[in-house]
């Protein structure tokens, strides 16, 4: 039996940072003490003032593994989270070859990732036109939610949905009261044409405003006549946020998530050339990025994410700087709680808040709220302890994803993570890998 005290003035408990000690036995949280709190018999950890937090719980997060083991993988993924605090995520059905949108393929995918997984990991299955006979058992056999894109996903073997097969599916996402999560772009001809493929702007206005809109339309279409949850992943246009504020008063059925590149960059100070800043939706303006801001503030978005999306540099297009060539995709779920963090202290968002949308917002979203996502008596010890006040540079040896290529690479930024526990296991001990394979296959209860 394992069994040991983390001590800090500042634990993360009911959304407010006090003084106490979280006893841990095994792979739970036993009880906690609050105040100071020793017992000579239990091993003490001390965190001084270091924040106490559940780990985090990324919900998006793109692997390719099996079948593009060269692009990312479960060990290296699960490594990188566990550095940057995040003790469960989920994974994307797209990019592993086959595709998870059967059992077949998404049995495959939980054997590639046997020991592999340095943090707890679950599974989204896919939607695409062919397999809507296939939904009801990739749900009964245990994913989170089902994802599908409304414009070409970027992979040939995962096509887009059209409205028709979202109503075709529509009464088994009901039935299961499981999510669809939607890619919201809808594509049309109503876009520029491209002068130069190598320049920022002409790739930002080849994927405008009213393609996110429409989508979301769509969406909010397709969540009011079934009444269904839906959740639009990685908002980028501000224009959608009045309907979506809208519909959000008349329903807690959509959802809605942001990540940190649309929050952290602006297309004002991106290069052209610079294809390593490729995703899509694209990263706009200023201005725009304002307004996610105010939403973000206003309580708007439901929970943040960090849309790991790696590829090997040469599928970014580096050398060529074509952003129509490179892969829409942004690495760096390493560096989700800075790069956040960073930003939210500019903007004034508070801490506790911030964590409570890296972690309690998003185990609510996937049912998992009953033993992650807060600090309480009985639920998993996934903790992240990190130091708010520690300034540092991404440097490319740090970095534990399979490729070094991020746009956050030689960033400043605040917030770093010390200390990681998964399953009341030290798995991250001073910021370097402690324990490996502590992570747990997590199946979704039916
Ligand atoms: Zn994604």
């Amino acid at each position: 039996m394992t069994e040991f005290l983390i001590y800090s003035k500042r634990c993360l408990i009911n959304d407010q940072l006090i003084e106490c000690a979280l006893h841990i036995k095994n792979d739970k949280i036993h009880s906690i003490h609050s105040g100071f709190y020793n017992d000579p018999n239990i091993p003490f950890l001390n965190y001084g003032n270091l924040i106490v937090m559940p780990g985090i719980i990324d919900s998006h997060v793109h692997i390719n593994e099996p079948g593009r083991a060269n692009w990312e993988g479960f060990d290296t993924a699960t490594k990188a989270a566990a550095i940057g605090g995040i003790t469960t995520l989920i994974e994307m059905p797209l990019n592993a070859s086959p595709v998870t949108t059967n059992v077949k393929a998404f049995k495959l995918k939980q054997e590639a990732s046997k020991d592999k997984l340095h943090v707890n990991c679950g599974f989204y299955g896919g939607i695409i036109p062919s397999n809507i006979n296939d939904i009801e058992d990739l749900i009964k056999a245990g994913v989170f939610g089902i994802k599908g894109f409304l414009t070409h996903s970027g992979i040939d073997e995962f096509p887009n949905v059209s409205k028709t097969d979202l109503e075709a599916t529509a009464s088994i996402l009901k039935q299961h009261n499981l999510p669809l999560l939607l890619h919201c772009e809808l594509n049309d001809e109503h876009v520029p044409d491209v002068n130069n493929p190598k320049s920022y702007l002409d790739y930002l206005h080849s994927r405008p405003q009213h393609w996110e809109t429409n989508a979301i339309d769509l969406a909010i279409d397709i969540q009011k006549r079934y009444d269904i949850k839906v959740h639009i992943v990685h908002l980028s246009a501000s224009k959608g946020i009045e309907r979506i504020k809208q519909r959000k008063q008349e329903t807690n059925k959509l959802t809605v998530e942001t990540c940190p590149h649309y929050l952290y960059f602006n297309a004002e100070n991106i290069p052209d050339k610079s294809p390593i800043f490729k995703c899509a939706p694209p990263i706009r303006e200023q201005s725009n990025n304002d307004n996610l801001w105010d939403f973000l503030i206003e309580d708007g978005f439901n929970f943040l994410a960090s849309d790991h999306s790696p590829a090997p540099p040469e599928r970014k297009q580096l050398e060529s700087g074509d952003f129509f060539k490179a892969w829409g995709g942004i690495s760096g779920l390493q560096f989700t709680l800075p790069i956040f963090f960073t930003e939210a202290r500019k903007r004034g968002l508070a801490i506790e808040k911030l964590i409570t949308l890296l972690t309690k917002n998003p185990a609510e979203f996937l049912g998992l709220e009953n033993k992650k996502g807060a600090l309480k008596v009985g639920f998993d010890a996934d903790i992240t302890i990190w130091d708010d006040s520690e300034e540092f540079t991404i440097y490319e040896d740090s970095i534990q994803h399979k490729h070094k290529a991020t746009p956050y690479l030689n960033e400043t930024v605040f917030g770093k993570v010390i200390h990681t526990f998964v399953n009341g296991v030290q798995v991250v001990e001073n910021s370097k890998v402690k324990t490996l394979q502590q992570g747990k296959l997590l199946l979704k209860d039916r």
